[in-house]
């Protein structure tokens, strides 16, 4: 039987793409999503890939979640920790709610889901672990103290739990996205897209989210078993790190 994928967040944007890719390299997957019931039925109607609802950010709803699937899929061999959101506003004006609501998705929610599928892998040695980051945890973005702090943390949590993995054969990476065409992105206004981000990028686009789904399908392959603790950056040249 092959291995089972899940993909947090996996039912539109980047997500959808990854739990895509790795359906079409083999894998059953199983997608979540948080609350955009609409966008997960037309991803499950287009794909086949069950979705599943729960918010990450909820320990006790990410351990639910976790095991229905693996009671009605199998075990989580593939985590691909890529569910997040943003909370934008300068520094000053950022309030606790919107430091709390980032902090809490986009970097306790990869303890959340980790964790409980962390007993499992180690029990049958072997696990991939993916955490999708962000150019913006790499260099830091003003408007986004709260992701950037919060994308710098899944960095560190990498390559922490990557040591702790590596003698099960567990791998845990994380790929740093710079701009890529989704829901989150081109909400930009076209203006600042057009004449402020797109001129930073040297490769002259934003990236598509297959691009960042093939670094996915790879880093959980088994050809990419010696590779653990490592930030692989996608960002048309951007930074480099
Ligand atoms: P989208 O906003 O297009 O999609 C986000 C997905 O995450 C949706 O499926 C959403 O579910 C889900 N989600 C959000 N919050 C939660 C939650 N609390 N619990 C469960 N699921 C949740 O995002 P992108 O595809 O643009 O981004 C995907 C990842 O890539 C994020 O971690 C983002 O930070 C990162 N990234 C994106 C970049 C970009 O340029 N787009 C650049 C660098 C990093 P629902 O549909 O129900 O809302």
């Amino acid at each position: 039987m092959s291995r089972v994928a899940l993909v947090t967040g996996g039912t539109r944007g980047i997500g959808a793409a990854i739990s895509v890719a790795l359906k079409n390299a083999g894998y059953r997957v199983a997608a979540s999503y948080a609350g955009n019931d609409e966008k997960a039925r037309a991803f499950h109607e287009a794909t086949g890939v069950p979705v599943f609802k729960w918010d990450v950010s909820d320990y006790a709803a990410c351990g639910e979640g976790i095991a229905r699937i693996e009671s009605e899929i199998g075990p989580v061999e593939i985590l691909v920790n890529n569910a997040g959101i943003t909370r934008d506003a300068m520094f000053h004006k950022m309030t606790p709610q919107q430091w709390h609501d980032v902090i809490n998705t986009n970097l306790t929610g990869l303890f959340n889901m980790t964790h409980q599928v962390w007993t499992g892998m180690r029990d049958r040695s072997f696990g991939r672990i993916v955490n999708i980051s962000s150019i913006n945890g790499q260099k830091g973005q003003m408007g986004q103290v709260n992701y950037s702090a919060a994308k710098a943390g899944d960095l560190g949590f990498t390559k922490a739990l990557a040591q702790e993995g590596a003698a099960k054969n567990i791998t845990v990476n994380a790929i740093c996205p710079g701009y890529i065409g989704t829901e989150m992105v081109l909400a930009v206004p076209e203006k600042v897209l057009n004449e402020r981000i797109i001129p930073q990028i040297p490769v002259g686009r934003l990236g598509e989210p297959e691009e960042i789904a093939r670094c996915v399908t790879f880093l959980a392959s088994d050809d990419a078993g010696f590779i653990t603790g490592s930030t692989l950056t996608a960002n048309g040249g951007q930074f480099f790190a």
